[in-house]
């Protein structure tokens, strides 16, 4: 860990813990936008965590893990190293109830972003540039999108052993394994030899216990192996590994009824659901493609011809 801790222009020594805004941009009303990070460091030198949550704005319960883990004190009185915790980074998302910036631009597809474009390119720039130098590794903390529900998993990056071996200290019930989406976190991480874990669980705009209380464990798992807390915490009992994923999507439009919920282990031609008719007179059955695990699912009650229903990992 560098000995210079500088963010912003603020210096922050072993065994402080501030809490800084970054300035980002105005909103049209004229409020200065600010994304708040609390930094906590140990008087013994160790690793450094950025715990990071909200990178897309309407992802309640990545934000939502990483701000009750800041109110339950996970960081406090750190044993070595530091922790920059980050519970909403995309704040224009989290007041339009958006995944995205005002301008329909997603932050995550905007790294490593840059200082003169547009606002989501900026927010991501602030991440690149100011906070990514002093991590030494990155948890990411997502959650599914709309109408599309995701069994609590911890992916990490395709080839990467470090992402894999923070990956399995998590220890979320789902491991994945896939290759980095251009311009997000992770590449540029990937990149930058970051190990970065992107944790998913639940549903956007909506609370899901499970999936939190999973984010939580995770995050002390890593913090306990990592030597920053004291707890002894024994590894995840039950850690699925899949190295591949496939989406089924709706071969016909229609009413859809989910049959089968995520987390389950599924066999090949089981079926898992079915599309109706809104006039009751045709019904379409979705069969398993082969044998692995739901790891999401669609919960819109109607769907369109190709729209994604089932996340299948393998
Ligand atoms: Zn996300």
């Amino acid at each position: 860990m560098s000995k210079h801790f500088v963010i912003n222009g603020t210096t922050i020594i072993p065994g402080q813990e501030v809490t800084l805004r970054l300035p980002v941009a105005s909103l049209p009303s004229g409020n200065r936008i600010y994304i708040k990070g609390h930094i906590y460091r140990s008087l013994n030198p160790g690793p450094v965590m950025l715990a990071l949550g909200g990178v897309h704005g309407d992802e309640i319960n990545g934000i939502e893990i990483v701000r009750r883990a800041v109110e339950e004190e996970y960081f406090k009185n750190l044993q070595q190293g530091s922790v920059i915790a980050i519970p909403l980074l995309n704040i224009y998302g989290f007041i339009n109830y958006s995944r995205d910036v005002p301008d329909g631009k997603d932050v995550n597809r905007s790294f490593p972003g840059s200082l003169d474009g547009s606002l989501a390119a900026r927010v991501a720039f602030i991440v690149t540039k100011k906070i990514l130098p002093l991590a030494d590794f990155i948890i990411d903390f997502h959650t599914g999108g709309r109408n599309h529900y995701n069994y609590p998993q911890a992916r990490f990056t395709k080839g990467d052993k470090a992402s894999e071996e923070l990956a399995r200290l998590f220890g979320a019930p789902y491991i994945l394994s896939n290759a980095p989406i251009s311009h997000s976190l992770r590449k540029v991480a990937h990149e930058a030899l970051k190990p970065l874990v992107v944790f998913e669980g639940g549903e956007n705009q909506r609370y899901d216990g499970f999936s939190i209380e999973h984010g939580l464990k995770g995050l002390k798992r890593v913090m306990a192996a990592k030597g920053m807390i004291a707890e002894e915490l024994a590894p995840a009992r039950k850690v699925t590994v899949m190295r591949r994923s496939l989406w089924m999507r709706a071969p016909w439009s229609g009413m859809f009824r989910c049959h089968k919920p995520a987390g389950q282990r599924i066999v090949e031609g089981e079926p898992l659901g079915s599309i109706n008719d809104p006039f009751g007179t045709e019904r379409i059955r979705i069969y398993a493609p082969r044998n692995g695990h739901i790891l999401g699912h669609t919960n819109a009650p109607v769907v369109n011809q190709g729209d994604a229903l089932f996340h299948i990992g393998y």
